[in-house]
């Protein structure tokens, strides 16, 4: 049986699965933390082990694997297999050549895509887009990343298309992380949403997030953070969110009148935790800006939740190194 291995390689952590593409099955999963230093020979050691971590559980060795994907922020280069300028990521600037790292470590080839439109195109594929042919994903996490799915193929543009997380949504509006004022991502990227909460407040105002983030040994505002405060209705975790999500329905929507994609879906740490009723509450949000507002697209939670970045590196090897099945 042809299974293939996905790794999708996060900020935090590297998530790893291996994927039997024909039965739709993950036959194992492994995660390891995204290495803080060392550069990328030590992200490629928890690469691997967290590869052979998922190989172990599917009862197989990683040069078994009949190929290898890798998700990855940063500049990826598939043709190269080349990773560049990954902020996320310990020291890594230059390109690396990842794919040639991986493939001799682990005994199988190796093929590099984008986190994010590898894991559009797992939803795509396997998840919440399944029976559509336009497909719009946004990933809302530490940043809002973004994936489009057009007539049945990915849409690239000239190579940056999808940047959802950096539409208009406020002319002169907030500063945002990529230096620009107003985007989507200054309202609703986790990492500005944490600057926000402790801006309000060092002016006084009252929270538990910080509490939330301390019982649970954490450094910054976890998407487990923000769901617990809200659950526990915290005033200004609530507005914050509010917030975020007003800023999503006027970005998913002007991206919707543009596109009119058959179906919106919601991924990333914040909306894979929120789930299906955020899903609803950002559909609300949106409908004020659309413009054929009686024929929303339907708007869904990424089904393939936390492995859904992982399954779609998978699908990218599979792309790339086709197998013939009799
Ligand atoms: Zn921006």
């Amino acid at each position: 049986m042809p299974v293939r291995g996905g790794l999708d390689l996060g900020g935090t952590k590297i998530q790893a699965v291996v994927f039997d593409p024909a039965g739709e099955r993950v036959l194992g999963q492994a995660r390891e933390p995204t290495p803080h230093e060392g550069g990328p020979p030590a992200v490629v050691d928890a690469l691997v082990d967290a590869l052979r971590g998922a190989a172990a559980q599917a009862g197989m060795t990683t040069d078994r694997l009949d190929g290898i994907g890798v998700g990855s922020p940063g500049e990826t280069d598939p043709s190269a297999g080349t990773v560049a300028h990954a902020n996320n990521l310990p020291d890594w600037d230059e390109p690396f050549a990842l794919a040639a790292a991986l493939s001799e470590r682990c005994g199988a080839p190796a093929t590099i895509g984008n986190d994010v439109d590898v894991a559009t195109q797992a939803e795509f594929e396997f998840g919440a887009g399944r029976e559509a042919s336009s497909l719009l994903g946004v990933f809302w996490g530490t940043g809002v990343g973004g994936g489009l799915i057009l007539d049945g193929e990915p849409w690239h543009g000239r190579g940056a298309a999808g940047e959802i997380g950096h539409m208009v949504v406020k002319i002169d509006g907030a500063r945002c992380a990529c230096g620009r004022r107003g985007c989507l991502e200054a309202y609703a990227g986790r990492r500005q949403m944490e600057t926000r909460a402790r801006r309000l407040t060092d002016e006084g105002r009252k929270t538990s997030l910080f509490k939330i983030m301390r019982e649970r040994g954490r450094e910054n505002l976890s998407s487990g953070v923000w769901y617990r405060a809200a659950a526990e209705n915290d005033e200004l975790a609530l507005e914050i969110i509010e917030r975020a999500v007003q800023a999503l329905g006027a970005g998913v929507a002007s991206a919707v009148n543009l596109l009119d994609v058959e179906v919106v879906v919601i991924g990333g740490g914040l909306g894979v935790r929120f789930g299906a009723p955020m899903a609803g509450r950002i559909l609300q949000a949106m409908h004020p800006h659309l413009f054929f507002d009686r024929r929303p697209p339907t708007v869904r939670v990424a089904a393939l939740g936390d492995l859904g970045g992982a399954i779609g590196a998978a699908l990218l090897s599979e792309r790339v190194h086709p197998l013939t099945r009799a």
